[in-house]
């Protein structure tokens, strides 16, 4: 089934009620949305764009980057969003990686060199999409609808191949296992719709929910609290350090997040302490989920009463967790010969169901590594307890080792993030002749003014053990963070390496 005839579907249904809106404007209903697209399909079609053909999406987030999707869908086409704040290098890559033939760009984005044909939003957009309606194309669970390029922090990224059945799988997977959507509902995409935030439309367009794109196409969370109060019960997917954002924002402002239905974080490490203060101040609004392009946001979630409930006795396990697994699939934690290792013991996260890629990309080699033995290798070390849990270590590259001893930063980031003057924390491996590597800290200070550090060892002595405290602190106004708002240990370690970019302090 092509996950498109969703939009069909629901434009038949509802074709009143509000789809696209930008900021508090509505842009389309379901009946011009679905009308745009399948415009926008014809026009496609006849500048020779067939079933299985790849077309570029490198566009800021607004309504119109749903229309394009739909329309690529309904050609029988592949959609290959890219990043808009990636260099146009490397965009470029991606376009010819992906053999794309034709690539959308929001205007003033530098088009890649790579591309045959590009298409700027302008005028013209709205004509193309009043041409001719075409049919949406038939499609096989197992036909491509989406090539999704990792953010790997090494190497050069990877298309993660996405098929119809996988995105319809992991909307009823949202459904039954992340939250239930409703008509009255709305998604904000105040995260790349490139990423997770796109991959949540469907699900939303099924259920004939509002697509709310904020006017400034990015995060920004005083925008974020305006929005959901002004549209009501909006749901969103933000990365930690987003939360963490948004929470000093409210505080700062004294809102309260009205208007917030369910903030679906994921994507990295939530640490405690931004998860407790976000509780604080929004309430019982969080859903965490755990997934990756190869198995998108589908692998694991953290329901909201889990996440709320600061009362149960395992709450502090369960928050450290990333959940159980989702209903669409199977969750094992695998040795190295891909044997289950007993409850509580570290090994390889592994998953396999109906979400999991098929493949990569023109990569059958790295397919073939990561897909064994009918499961998908996360490259994610953790644990899964005896109640279904599954606790995500660090990645074995970011474990600092002193001494003969491993440190996981997250442990050391955890116990600094809960003193009152750190406001971000990242915690690196330093090399050093006598201990191997020195744990190093990147604090962010909370009133922007350097913390003592002596106060900063005392508490962490105070906490953990000596061997585990770090040896240096570094003061920096931010850290360094990835287009999807990930906290980037390899940019910090190059930092630490060339003693840049200048520090607010040193000790
Ligand atoms: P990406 O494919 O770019 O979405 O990156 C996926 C990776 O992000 C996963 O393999 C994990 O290492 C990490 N990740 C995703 N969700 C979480 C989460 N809830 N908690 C911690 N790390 C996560």
């Amino acid at each position: 089934m092509n996950v498109a005839l969703w939009l069909e579907r629901t434009a038949l249904a509802a074709p009143r009620a509000p789809a696209l809106m930008s900021g508090t404007a509505l842009a389309a209903d379901y009946e011009g949305f679905a009308r745009r697209a399948a415009g926008l399909a014809g026009w496609l079609s006849s500048r020779g764009i067939a079933p299985g053909d790849r077309v570029a999406i490198v566009m800021r987030n607004c309504p119109e980057y749903l229309v394009v999707l739909h329309a690529i869908w309904i050609a029988g086409a592949v959609a290959v969003p890219i990043n808009a704040k990636l260099h146009p290098d490397e965009a470029g890559w991606i376009v010819g990686d992906a053999g794309a033939r034709m690539i959308f760009v929001t205007p003033g984005i530098e088009a890649a060199s790579a591309a045959p044909a590009v298409v700027a939003l302008g005028p013209g957009f709205a004509d193309a999409c009043a041409g001719p309606a075409s049919a949406a194309a038939r499609k096989d669970p197992a036909d491509l609808a989406w090539l999704f390029y990792t953010s790997g922090t090494t190497g050069r990224p990877k298309g993660v191949e996405i098929t119809h059945g996988m995105l319809a799988a992991m909307s009823l997977s949202y459904l039954s296992s992340v939250d239930e959507v409703r008509p009255s509902d709305a998604a904000l995409y105040a995260a790349p719709m490139s990423h997770g935030a796109g991959l949540y439309a469907p699900v939303h367009v099924l259920r004939g929910a509002a697509h709310l794109c904020p006017a400034s196409g990015g995060f920004d969370p005083a925008e974020v609290l305006d929005l959901a109060a002004a549209h009501g019960s909006v749901s969103a997917f933000l990365a930690p350090t987003m939360v963490h954002r948004l929470t000093r924002a409210a505080e700062e402002g004294g809102r309260d997040g009205a208007g917030i239905r369910t903030i679906v974080y994921g994507g990295g490490p939530m640490h405690r302490a931004t998860i407790e203060a976000a509780l604080d101040r929004f309430g019982p609004r969080f859903v965490q989920i755990y997934g990756q392009g190869e198995c998108p946001m589908c692998i694991t979630s953290l329901t909201r009463a889990e996440v709320a409930d600061r009362s149960h006795p395992d709450w502090p396990s369960r928050i450290a967790s990333v959940g159980r697994a989702q209903s669409l699939v199977e969750v094992a934690i695998l040795d190295d010969d891909d044997a289950p290792v007993p409850p509580g013991e570290v090994g390889e996260i592994a998953v396999r169901g109906a979400p999991v890629m098929p493949g990569y990309w023109n990569a059958a080699e790295a397919s073939a590594g990561t897909l064994r033995n009918g499961w998908l290798h996360t490259g994610d070390r953790g644990t899964l307890d005896a109640g279904g849990y599954v606790t995500l270590m660090d990645r074995s590259k970011d474990v600092v080792i002193s001494g003969g001893t491993n440190i996981y930063p997250r442990e050391v980031e955890e116990v600094l993030l809960a003193h009152p003057a750190v406001d971000e924390v990242a915690v690196i491996g330093r090399p050093s002749a006598e201990w191997g590597e020195d744990v190093v800290a990147y604090v962010v200070a909370a009133d922007g003014a350097a913390p003592d550090p002596a106060a900063l060892d005392a508490h962490c002595t105070a906490r953990i053990a000596r061997f585990k405290r770090p040896k240096a602190y570094r003061f920096v106004a931010e850290l360094p963070k990835n287009a999807y708002g990930k906290v980037s240990k390899v940019t910090l370690r190059q930092w630490d390496r060339e003693a840049s970019p200048p520090a607010s302090g040193t000790a």
